[in-house]
Parts: structure tokens; sequence; C-alpha cells
């Protein structure tokens, strides 16, 4: 059976205690199994009380991230991978099995032109060493592919697949995510097939971010090819309505993409669940 979850972006930009606090119950009464905790500052994170509040509520953490503008992997590979090393330890001892992002770039970095032979031996170089210590935790590492506005590097599946054929390591994987989807696949539903059991963790997002189900994603499409796929990992939320300054413009978020959270957690995840009760992803 998949699990849904959800990003804490939901609810606030940084986990800290207070917020951790106040998010962690919220998302056990709405029946949430994950949540995805931003792990952009690893070294701030109080780990045993994370693990602390998630074993109480019974949620499942998992981590996301993306590298610091200065420290790129196609730039400076040993720093990306450092950077990638430090967070896996944090995730790991959250209790984290899965780690993805923009794990090979920051965001909204681009070079103008198209990707090159040598960025992507230096991502290879990054993400080979970091895919290594994730196995080694019994953690998958994902790259998330993401839209040509926010990124020149991966912007699809059939992109990510091949980089991954080259990185050679099984735990590497592919994190798809509908909203950047939208804009570069051919479809979702076809995305999904193409990649398989290579893409064992999915953002849910709409196509402006907002609450799922409100605007124009394919839902039916994308579960129906998740059921062909067999796919029983975590179907997380991603909904951007906390947003600091810099995050949203680093994500291009200018205007408000829902009324609050609850339109969110009422709507949004009914819609979902009842596409996933439908094609038997969960139980
Ligand atoms: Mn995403």
């Amino acid at each position: 059976m998949a699990r849904i979850g959800m990003h804490f972006s939901l609810w606030s930009a940084t986990w800290t205690e207070a917020s951790a606090e106040a998010a962690v119950p919220e998302a056990a009464r709405y029946g949430l199994q994950v949540i995805e905790i931003p792990l952009l500052a690893p070294e701030r994170i109080a780990v045993a009380h994370a693990r602390d509040l998630l074993a109480a509520h019974g949620i499942a953490p998992s981590a996301s991230l993306c590298l610091p503008p200065d420290r790129l992997a196609t730039q400076d590979p040993a720093a990306a991978r450092d950077v990638l090393l430090a967070a896996i330890e944090v995730a790991h001892a959250l209790g984290c099995t899965f780690l993805g992002g923009v794990t090979y770039s920051a965001l909204g970095h681009r070079s103008g032109a198209p990707p090159t032979a040598k960025e992507y031996d230096a991502i290879v170089a990054a993400l080979q060493p970091a895919a290594r210590a994730a196995r080694a935790r019994g953690m998958l590492l994902g790259l998330e592919p993401c839209n040509r506005y926010e990124t020149h590097l991966l912007n699809t599946a059939s992109q990510t697949l091949a980089l991954l054929d080259r990185i050679g390591e099984a735990n590497a994987c592919v994190h798809l995510d509908t909203y950047h989807m939208n804009i570069e696949e051919k479809g979702i539903g076809a995305a999904f097939r193409l990649a398989g059991a290579r893409a064992p963790y999915i953002h849910l997002s709409e196509s402006d971010r907002g609450v799922p189900g409100s605007g124009t994603i394919d839902w039916e499409d994308a579960f129906a090819a998740l059921a062909e796929i067999g796919f029983s990992g975590d179907l997380v939320v991603e909904s951007f309505v906390t947003l600091p300054p810099e995050i949203a413009a680093a994500l291009c978020v200018w205007r408000p993409v829902a009324e609050d959270r609850y339109a969110v957690l009422d709507q949004g995840l009914a819609h979902l669940r009842r596409l996933a009760l439908k094609h038997r992803l969960i139980g």
C-alpha cells in the first residue's frame, strides 16, 4: 500500500521545535502517514525531539533539500557531496528512509544554456558517494527533475533516468512531482509508466501549487498510471501555502495559491484519497 504524506511547508518553512509541535498533531488528526522535513540546515534540527514527536503521533519522516547556490554539484562536486553527506546523517538519525528534492542543484540556478557533459560528470561525481552513503544507511536518494524555469539540468523523468544509469546505484531514484511533470512531460501517466519502480516517492502538486483537485492536473491519469506500475511508495502533497520571501522568490510564487492550509487539508487531501482508494493504492 502507498502512504499519504505532506510536505512540512504547508505549516512552516522551517522545522523548529515550536513549528513541529504545532504541525505534527494536526497532521496526525488528518491521518497523514508521512511528513517531509526540509533539510536546508540539517544541523539546526533537534533530532531527538523530532523523533519523539513523530513517534508519539505515528508519523514517519522523509527529507528533502536543494543545494546551496555556493555549493553547486556542477561547480564544486566535493562541496555538494559534503552537503549531501551531512544531510544523509541527519535524515538517517531522524529515521528517514528517503532524502530527495533538488539534490543535484540549487533552486532557480540556470546556466542559460543546455546541460553539458561536464555538468553531468560533476553531478555523478557528487551524487555517487552520496548514494553509497545513503545505501549504507538503508536510504533512498532521490533526484527531483524540475521545470525549465527552475533548472536547466534535469527537466524530465527520461533525462533523470539516464543520469541515474550513470550514477549506477540502485538506491538512487527519480523523485517525480506532478507540478513539474505537468509542464515538462508528454503526460503525467506516461512519465510514471516510463519511470516505474525507479520512482518510489512522488510529490503530488496541483498545476498552480494550490489545492489538489482545483487545477488542471489530470489526476485520473496520474493515479491510473501509479496503479498500473504497482506503486507502493510515498505520495507526498506539496502545496506552497506558507513560504518565506526568499523561498517564494526562488519558486516564483507571487500570489496566494490557496485560501489557507485547511483548504489543502480538507478539500485537497479528500480529492487525492478518493482517487488513491479508487485505484486501490491505499486501503
Ligand atoms: Mn516537488
